[in-house]
């Protein structure tokens, strides 16, 4: 696609898991053509900064979901009509723009997921971004995630701590087909 990149082949040694390519995500089922995550190019480059920010300090970024498909949005609102956690098909997802990412964070010396306190799609009020629920641990550990991500052009979103939009997404047009 013109404009996007393969993470994978543009941030070497990123960890790439796309959900919906396999089953496990809230629609049980793979839901994805292809387990490659696709993103604008300014935006993976972006993902490129943390990712090395992250490394030095012994972690790293895994890709939960990037570029996502508009069939596979519309889908999802079926299933899940709650815009708080899945954007309406009229709006369209910042995903469908190729200008949203999800992620969590990777220990390089385990090679394990660090605990965030939740899974991926946790539909539940721990996802929050800032959830004072959680040992003060997991809490610092996500407020460090954001602060990478912000630092490097993206900003998160209240209800879940895994996702983050380019801070100018509006300038990346919805993909349609
Ligand atoms: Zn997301």
């Amino acid at each position: 696609m013109l404009g996007f990149v393969d993470l994978t082949e543009f941030i070497p040694g990123l960890h790439v898991e796309l959900r919906y390519a396999t089953a496990r995500n809230f629609l049980g089922r793979p839901v994805y053509p292809s387990p490659r995550a696709w993103l604008r190019e300014p935006v993976a480059a972006r993902l490129a900064v943390v990712e090395t920010s992250l490394r030095r300090q012994g972690w790293g970024l895994k890709v939960w979901d990037a570029f996502r498909p508009a069939a596979v949005q519309r889908e999802m609102w079926r299933i899940l009509p709650d815009p708080c956690f899945v954007a309406p098909p009229e709006r369209g997802s910042r995903h469908t723009r190729g200008a949203a990412v999800d992620v969590t964070v990777v220990d390089l010396r385990t090679g394990l997921e660090g605990d965030m306190g939740t899974d991926f799609d946790d539909f539940s009020p721990l996802a929050a971004s800032e959830c004072p629920d959680l040992p003060a641990e997991l809490q610092a550990r996500r407020q460090w995630l954001r602060r990478e991500m912000q630092a490097a052009g993206f900003s998160g979103i209240r209800s879940e701590w895994w996702h983050f939009d380019a801070v100018d997404w509006e300038q990346f047009p919805l993909v349609e087909s």
